[in-house]
């Protein structure tokens, strides 16, 4: 069978985590520091700290944003939950906006229309690692004062304009999921940009609230209570996993964008043919290979594709139900209409399999096998 994902680890990772063990268990050790010094080598970017997941990353930006009951987020609905449950814990109404039939990211031309007195920030995804629009974004956000929040779960190593992805508004937010392109099995992590005095709230809320950090420094002599807070800090033995993939950043950025060329070449004729849509890579977007999906001609054709090729034991899936028209959307009071572009191509849309140890004879297969589907 081809399975969807497989996760690419080495003898490198298995060294570290040996090494991880035999030394600190507990966060914040000599791994953690190491991942933050390889991060910054490898993608540019800084004022960062790990997190437990990408959930809780975003969790501690809802806390750092300071929302309140009542206030209201512009969210895209075409997104996995966690991009909206960590500021519905602060008592946020979300906001749903609908996506661009070209990227899957959020509309940024009907962001203006749902704006209120109310809305205090805007999180949008940088869905496949392209990345969204962000010079729009963030004019719309200057103009009204409102908070960016980048859910760049799957943009690490993507760039806007040559920026990294995640720092390109207030708080950038990546996932080290095992199904994420760089992996500790479960973990994330926070950028915080060009705010120090957030950074150092940000080090309190993720150490159960407490100046922990700056102790460690040696700048108190006593670590106390500080603010409300929780526990986001992974284990150091999870961060050296991190470190062995953050060291290898490269090959497995290259190994999965040549996975993703030759899916991409070798479904144009299928495109041509008006068989199906591709992605579409804005100029503006460098991305990073995460994923590679087509928009099938209608969801029964969809569904087909799928159940075909399961018979061919290659494991192909299809991603998000709409939060607005899951349960919890339309407990909310959100109706499928609402947003008739992400319900249309959600119910389209089909993901292969794209892990970095794929061969070119695997993704042979699966071309052929399309072909004869389609
Ligand atoms: C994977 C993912 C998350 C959640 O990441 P975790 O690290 O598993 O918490 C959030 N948002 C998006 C868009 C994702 O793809």
């Amino acid at each position: 069978m081809i399975p969807f994902n497989k996760a690419s680890i080495t003898q490198i990772e298995s060294k570290y985590v040996m090494q991880a063990l035999s030394s600190r268990l507990c966060g914040d050790s000599a791994f953690t520091n190491k991942a933050y010094k390889l991060l910054y080598e490898k993608t540019g970017v800084k004022n960062m700290l790990l997190t437990t997941s990408c959930t809780h990353a975003l969790e501690l930006s809802a806390l750092l944003s300071e929302l309140k009951p009542g206030d209201e987020v512009i969210f895209p609905s075409f997104t996995f939950v966690s991009t909206v449950n960590a500021f519905l814990l602060r008592g946020v109404r979300p906001v749903f906006c609908d996506i661009d039939s070209k990227t899957m990211n959020i509309d940024v031309n009907r962001i203006e229309d749902l704006l209120n007195p109310n809305i205090k920030a805007i999180v949008i995804v940088h869905y496949a690692g392209i990345c969204c629009d962000m010079d729009v974004i963030n004019n719309i956000a200057k103009r009204k004062n409102l908070i960016i929040i980048e859910d760049a779960a799957q943009a690490v190593g993507s760039k806007y304009k040559g920026q990294p992805a995640g720092t390109l508004s207030n708080y950038g937010c990546y996932s080290f999921h095992e199904t994420k392109n760089y992996v500790m099995g479960e973990g994330g992590a926070i950028v915080i940009n060009n705010n120090k005095e957030k950074f150092i709230q940000a080090e309190i809320m993720r150490e159960k609230g407490t100046d922990r950090s700056r102790f460690l420094r040696g700048e108190v002599d006593k670590y106390s209570w500080q603010s409300i807070g929780s526990s986001y800090l992974p284990s150091d033995v999870l961060a050296a996993i991190l470190c062995g993939q953050l060291e290898r950043f490269e090959e497995i950025m290259e190994k999965r964008m040549k996975i993703w060329k030759y899916y991409y070449d070798g479904v144009e004729i299928l495109e041509k043919k008006g068989k199906i849509q591709r992605q579409f890579i804005p100029d503006y977007s460098f991305h990073n290979a995460h994923m590679f999906f087509f928009i099938a001609n209608s969801n029964r054709e969809r569904d087909h594709i799928i159940n075909k090729l399961k018979e061919k034991d290659i494991q192909s899936t299809f991603h998000y139900v709409p939060l607005h028209s899951s349960p919890m959307g339309l407990k909310l009071g959100y109706k499928k209409e609402d947003l008739p572009i992400t319900e249309e191509y959600a119910n389209r849309l089909i993901r292969l399999p794209l892990w970095p140890e794929m061969t070119i004879f695997d993704i042979e297969f699966i071309l052929e096998s399309l072909y004869k589907i389609l």
